[in-house]
């Protein structure tokens, strides 16, 4: 039997990251998908600005400020989600950070303490790994799901921008990407990385900014990527006709990578 023939009723998906930027879109693309859809950011106003934004009701996107490295408040909004949506069967690893450099030609490593280092990795890999391991036992049990971790071109090639911290934890993705993939294979669990360029967000900052306008230069397409494009490549890694597809990395850097 195909992956999408198991597929059936509507799919409950959760994106972590999803009050603003990428996320955002890829919550705006999973609603329109017709997925019931839960996310969690940080800051309070954040989440109310963008549940404001949809304007839908609880039992169709479902929302909390929680960080997701404290693992007890994620483990209880999980189970939130499912007493209210259903059990979760596609999960985007969204939320990042990637601290900006203090003086810029200094160099990272002189300027990177040990928590910084540590927070990033605790956000931007251990945030996912604590996800996959929650919700992969049901997906197991429903023999489907779909996981997609939010990757970078700072873990794909040389970093030009970000610092170590950053570009360790996106290269970490790409590892427990394959790992997760191997192991849930089997059980009609598919779990993808996708690797964003330059995407215009809160993360990049304006277009006219000194690192952007350098950065333009490394693109072959010759404009920053948006948001909404990696929703759409996010779309189609969640959607049931994806199964043969799984331990890949997706780039989407307008040329800037390609493997
Ligand atoms: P933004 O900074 O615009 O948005 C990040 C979102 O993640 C926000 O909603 C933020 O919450 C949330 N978040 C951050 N930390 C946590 C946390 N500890 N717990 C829960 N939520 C958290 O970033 P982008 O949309 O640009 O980036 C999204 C992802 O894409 C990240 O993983 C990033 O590394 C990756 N990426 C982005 C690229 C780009 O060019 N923009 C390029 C390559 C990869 P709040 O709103 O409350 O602050």
């Amino acid at each position: 039997m195909l992956e999408s023939e198991k597929h059936s009723g509507r799919c409950v998906a959760l994106v972590t990251g999803g009050a603003r930027g990428i996320g955002l879109e890829i919550v705006r693309r999973f609603l329109a998908d017709g997925y019931l859809v839960a996310f969690v950011a940080t800051r309070a106003e954040h989440v109310k600005r963008a549940l404001d934004l949809f304007g839908c009701p609880e039992d169709r996107l479902y929302a909390d400020q929680i960080d997701i490295t404290c693992h007890n408040e994620v483990d209880v909004f999980v189970n939130r989600i499912r007493a209210r949506l259903g059990e979760i069967g596609i999960l985007v690893n969204n939320a990042g950070i990637s601290p900006q450099r203090a003086v810029q030609d200094a160099s990272w490593l002189s300027q990177t303490s040990f928590d910084e280092w540590a927070r990033v990795i605790d956000v931007n890999l251990n945030g996912a790994f604590n996800l996959i391991r929650l919700v992969a036992p049901a997906m197991i049990a429903q023999g489907y799901g779909r996981i997609i971790n939010i990757g970078s071109l700072a873990g794909r090639a040389m970093p030009m921008i970000a610092g170590p911290h950053y570009a360790a934890s996106k290269a970490g993705l790409v590892g427990l990407t394959r790992a997760a993939a191997r192991d849930l294979a089997p059980h009609g669990v598919t779990v993808n990385c996708i690797a964003p360029g330059r995407i215009l967000s809160g993360l990049t900052g304006p277009p006219e900014a000194a690192v952007n306008r350098s950065a333009l230069t490394r693109i072959p397409v010759g404009r920053f990527g948006a948001a909404e494009e990696v929703a759409h490549v996010a779309s189609f890694l969640a959607s049931p006709m994806t199964g043969f597809i799984t331990g890949a990395t997706i780039d989407i850097t307008g040329g800037e990578f390609a493997a």
